[in-house]
Formats: C-alpha cells, structure tokens, sequence
C-alpha cells in the first residue's frame, strides 16, 4: 500500500514537471514568434526608409543647436527641413500645402543663415520661439506614435513630408532678389493681416492682408474665453496696468485693423493693444468681439495665430482646390518670386 502511495506520488511529481517544461517551452515558442514577428516588421520598415531614401538628393549642412541641452549637430539641409516641416504643419494636410511650408521654412533658414541669429557655432536652433520647431526624424516617429498614428501612417506622412521638401529642393520665396521673411500662422478664416497693423512699423510690400477662405470643420476656426470682471481686473493689475473694478466692467474695443481685427481695447482712461490682450488672456487671436453678463466677460475669437503671411489651413484649403504650392505661396506673399538656389 506505502509502495503504491510512493508510486502515484512520483507520478504526479512528473506529470507536474512534465506540465512545467511543456508550458515553457510553448512559452519560449511564442516569445521567439514574437520577436521574429517584430524583427520582421522592423526590417520591413527599415527597408522601406531605405526605398524613400533613392529619392533624396544631399544637400549643404547646417548647423542646428538643440536648445535643451546646447548641443550643436551638422546636419543636411534636406533632413533639417524633413524635421521642421511636419513641426510646424501637420503632416495630414494636402502634398502641395506641405510644399508650400517646405518654401516657407527653407526661406526663413536662409534667413536666419544669413542674419548669423545663432552666433558663430550654429546656424537655427529647434525652438519655435526663438527659431522653427524642428525635430529628429525618431523623435517625430516617437511623436507621432503617442499620438497613435498607425505605422501605415507614419510611412505615408514621412513620404508626404520627404516629397514636400526634396521636390522643392533649394527653392526659396524672394522679394527683390532677397529671401522674404516668411511669417504664417495657423488659420484666419476671413483675411490676413498687414504686418505694420499688429507689429507696429513700417508696411512690407509682401506682407499684405488678403481675402482668405478656410475649411468650416476646423477645430480652432472659433473659440471662446470667459472671464469674470475680478480675474481681468486682476490680471491687468498683476501686469502694471492702473485700472479698477469700474473700468473692467466698461471694457469695449476702440479701434480696429484694417482688415478687421481688434487694434485696441479700452478699460477706463487706458488702452490696451490686442496682441498684449492676446497674450494676457491665451486668446487663439486678435479677431475677437466681447460680450458681457452681470459677472463675466466672454471673448469670441475668430481663427488661430497673428494673422500675417500664409495662412496654413487656408493653404490647406487652397490645395484641396487644386492650387498648386507656387500658387498658394504667391496667394499669401503678395508680388513675391520663388527662385531656386544653385548649390
Ligand atoms: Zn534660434
């Protein structure tokens, strides 16, 4: 009876075992399929980079510095725009809307090439404040993946963005023979704005408010910001501005641009410019009108950014009619050429 007790026992002990190694080694079979799976998805993706590479032509390098860490990498002048491009513009819009953001950003580099903006050891910095947004063709792929971009996707944005820029190779948009400063903005649904009427100054010949037609679904078209008197009131004063309760609860705009925008409010005896009202208050932009109840103000604000230059969904939209890049550039930069650069 013991001897069949310690036989069964040492069965179970090996049909346990048994179990063990067969769900291991099923496991290591799957684990194996998998990162064969994966590596062949990788190898097929980097194949594919390396198709979309027989297009591209070199270029001259540019020096680009990293403003997070001031580190400065030479690059290609070609691979620096493929980055900046799809910084500035998504990378959904119409082919001939990213050529023309292609123009745009190539335009402002020569610029700022030749302003030196960047001191004696780069050329451009990544940031939008100071420069144009631009980032590594990784660090946009990792973007674009958080924002759950498919790899179908990405590959056929990076082709978009790869033909917008080589297929304008070293084209640039010039006003008597110099590269113009190329300002855009995201959206103004009814018109662009002059230059001289939102940064004071004198009137660049390019930089003309014109008519401007936009897609309806876009989201930033229209906005809204609400504010009671006492947050403006503290605001304005936290800014140094010497008004009370009473002159909030006056606010109107005094003065317009000529085409239309906000130039200036009124509070009280003081006056306030609509692009410090923009920053003050993150309005999209200074196309605003204001409404009040017993307790609040409210912003309307119509379109996205300062106004001035190209449009970017206006250009979207302008694609979508069929416009070509060179006739969306020339829409927006009034009596500008667009030349290409021998290298
Ligand atoms: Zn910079």
């Amino acid at each position: 009876m013991k001897h069949q007790i310690v036989i069964v026992y040492r069965l179970t002990i090996f049909l346990v075992c048994l179990t063990v190694i067969l769900l291991a080694i099923n496991l290591l079979k799957k684990e194996d399929e998998k990162i064969k799976k994966e590596k062949l998805e990788k190898e097929e993706f980097t194949e594919w980079e390396e198709k979309n590479e027989i297009e591209y032509k070199a270029n001259e390098t540019i020096r680009v510095k990293f403003s997070k860490t001031g580190e400065v990498v030479a690059m290609d002048m070609n691979d620096y725009l493929r980055g900046v491009v799809p910084s500035e513009m998504p990378p959904s819009y119409n082919i001939e809307a990213l050529k023309s953001q292609a123009l745009v950003a190539r335009t402002y580099t020569y610029r700022k090439i030749a302003e030196h903006g960047e001191g004696s050891d780069a050329d451009i910095c990544d940031s939008s404040a100071h420069c144009q947004a631009f980032y590594p063709k990784e660090k946009l792929f990792e973007i674009w993946r958080n924002r759950g971009f498919t790899d179908d996707m990405i590959k056929e944005y990076w082709s978009k963005v790869n033909e917008a820029v080589v297929s304008t190779q070293n084209q640039i948009i010039t006003y008597n023979n110099e590269p113009i400063k190329a300002f855009f903005h995201a959206s103004s649904p009814i018109k662009t704005e002059s230059v001289d009427q939102i940064w004071g100054g004198v009137s660049i010949p390019y930089l003309q408010a014109v008519e401007n037609v936009e897609a309806e679904d876009y989201a930033n078209r229209t906005s809204e910001v609400w504010l009671t008197y006492d947050e403006l009131l503290n605001k304005f004063l936290e800014s140094g501005y010497d008004v009370c309760l009473d002159d909030i609860k006056q606010i109107c705009v005094c003065d317009y641009t000529t085409s239309g925008r906000v130039k200036n409010i009124q509070i009280g005896n003081t006056k306030v410019s609509a692009e410090k009202m923009r920053t003050l208050f993150s309005l999209k932009s200074t196309m605003f009108n204001i409404t009040k109840d017993e307790k609040n103000v409210c912003f309307h604000v119509t379109g996205y950014g300062h106004g001035i230059g190209m449009s970017q969904v206006g250009a979207n939209y302008l694609a979508s009619q069929n416009k070509k890049y060179d006739e969306i550039i020339k829409y927006y930069y009034t009596g500008v050429e667009i030349k290409t650069l021998k290298n």
